[in-house]
């Protein structure tokens, strides 16, 4: 704060003079420290047993693992993994010996004394989860569509801002949002980006484009027409969006639809990728069945979600051509294999998404769940990679469809999903090697998003208060009068 000039004007002579004017107001108490240790300001080095990432701009590639300190003599002599981190960027990955070396270097105006150190024994470090395929603003529901009347907007967006500090709170820092009404994912990240909620990076895509009466046709992005489409897609820029998500088959959730049929002709897909390509948007396309998945990938899509390849005999019915092109056109995929599906195909087989066929076939999978639809809540996003393990996928892919992959597969290759110099400061660290069990994950020791540690949640909440439903009418109003003058009466005091 700067000091004020002394005020010289006449009407101040007959003001009344307080004897020692503060230079500062305080309207408010200091911001709490919140017992983060990383402030997303300040340079910290940052080491663990082990770090853990993908290769820097490459969505395919093994995992790099950066030294290896499995005791305490190991770590004593540096051998641990570390990163350097400064503010919301990280500044170098290595050894934690090799980076203490370089901080003159990394950070010559920094006193090497004053660069925070947080060391974590027994930890991996490792870039934060992706999750690739959310609905935000339905979490926590277990209808797809719910009805708040006249608060609809407010309470979409309150759902939402709830579903991103559970997906925080899950070790997730970057989500693509692929369906959101009233483009509340758009607010949201804005606000997520402006530092004023936590939550991951945001991805938005808003409503859906799909057709009259067509799959998800209440979010309101329907378009009948190469000119309403176009339409659509330059009114979702206008809106804001990152992504163009289009239904391309229809689906199981809205009435009336078949998930084996197209809903848009391959040149009608053309126009709207093109045009979102041409406003530089990433593109996705909810696909069941062979018809959508083979028309949005001519059609140059980006991202295909399901990939389930049900047939109109109501069984996925797997197509290693159409495979073979998916791969050819380097399309990312979600399978969206939830927490609970390998025990729903184990008892019936007929809908079992080939995600390992798909790899087998070189199809980039990414780890996306439709997480906020009802039965795939956010926080059940670690039990979908280890469902994504059980169908088949090796444990070291799906640390990568879930880290660099992602990142590659929701448009940010460059910016998140890896721990090397010029990435944004996006990790987490967990009590053990996920290399070696999956369930470690579960495990969180440290989350930072964009360099600040966030604290987790407990994701349950609080518990609902039973709210009994009750007959209305002039009995219930009347007691409900009286109940409250007996309390009021009870505390004549208060
Ligand atoms: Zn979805």
């Amino acid at each position: 704060m700067t000091e004020q000039p002394a005020d010289h004007s006449d009407h101040s002579a007959s003001a009344p003079r307080t004897p020692s004017t503060p230079q500062t107001v305080r309207w408010t108490t200091p911001p709490t420290h919140g017992g983060e240790r990383l402030d997303g300001r300040s340079v910290a080095l940052v080491s663990a047993d082990r770090v853990l990432t993908g290769k820097r701009g490459q969505a395919e590639g093994s995992l790099e693992v950066l030294g290896g300190a499995n005791d305490a003599g190991a770590r004593a002599a540096g051998r641990g993994g570390a990163i350097l981190v400064r503010g919301r960027e990280i500044l170098a990955a290595g050894t934690a010996a090799e980076l203490e070396g370089r901080l003159s270097e990394l950070v010559p105006d920094v006193d090497p004394r004053k660069v925070v150190r947080l060391d974590l024994p027994g930890a991996t470090l490792m870039p934060g989860l992706i999750e690739t395929h959310d609905h935000l603003p339905t979490s926590g529901t277990d209808v797809e569509y719910p009805d708040y009347g006249p608060h609809e907007v407010a309470r979409l967006t309150l759902n939402a801002a709830r579903a991103a500090r559970e997906l925080l709170s899950e070790g997730v820092t970057s989500v693509q949002s692929l369906g959101a009404r009233h483009y509340v994912d758009v607010a949201l990240r804005d606000a997520v980006d402006a530092g004023e909620l936590r939550g991951p990076r945001i991805v938005a895509s808003g409503p859906q484009i799909t057709t009259t009466g067509g799959h998800a046709h209440h979010a309101g992005g329907a378009a009948d027409s190469v000119d309403e489409i176009r339409r659509q897609v330059r009114r979702h820029h206008l809106m804001g969006v990152d992504t163009i998500k289009t239904m391309a088959t229809g689906g199981f959730t809205t009435g009336g639809s078949a998930p084996w049929f197209a809903q848009f002709t391959v040149e009608e897909l053309r126009v709207m990728f093109d045009e979102a390509h041409r406003l530089g948007k990433w593109t996705a396309a909810h696909a069941h069945g062979v018809q959508g998945i083979e028309r949005a990938v001519r059609a140059g899509v980006d991202y295909v979600a399901h990939a389930s390849f049900v047939s109109e005999a109501g069984r996925t019915e797997f197509d290693p051509r159409l495979a073979d092109e998916m791969a050819n056109a380097g399309v990312y995929v979600d399978c969206t294999i939830v927490a609970g599906l390998p025990g729903f195909i184990a008892s019936d087989s007929s809908y079992a998404p080939p995600a390992r066929l798909l790899w087998e076939h070189g199809v980039r999978i990414v780890a996306g769940h439709d997480a906020g639809i009802p039965g795939s809540p956010q926080r059940a996003y670690v039990g979908g990679l280890q469902a994504l393990e059980e169908v088949g996928l090796p444990r070291n892919e799906v640390l990568l469809a879930a880290t660099s992959r992602a990142a590659a597969g929701i448009g940010r290759a460059g910016v998140a999903g890896v721990l090397a110099a010029g990435f944004e400061a996006d990790f987490i660290a967990v009590a053990g090697d996920p290399r070696q069990d999956l369930s470690v994950l579960h495990n969180l020791r440290l989350v930072a998003a964009r360099g600040r540690e966030f604290r987790p949640d407990r994701v349950e909440g609080l518990p609902a208060r039973e709210v009994p439903a009750k007959p209305i009418g002039p009995a219930v109003t009347l007691a409900e009068w009286r109940e409250r003058s007996v309390r009021l009466a009870r505390h004549p005091e208060v």
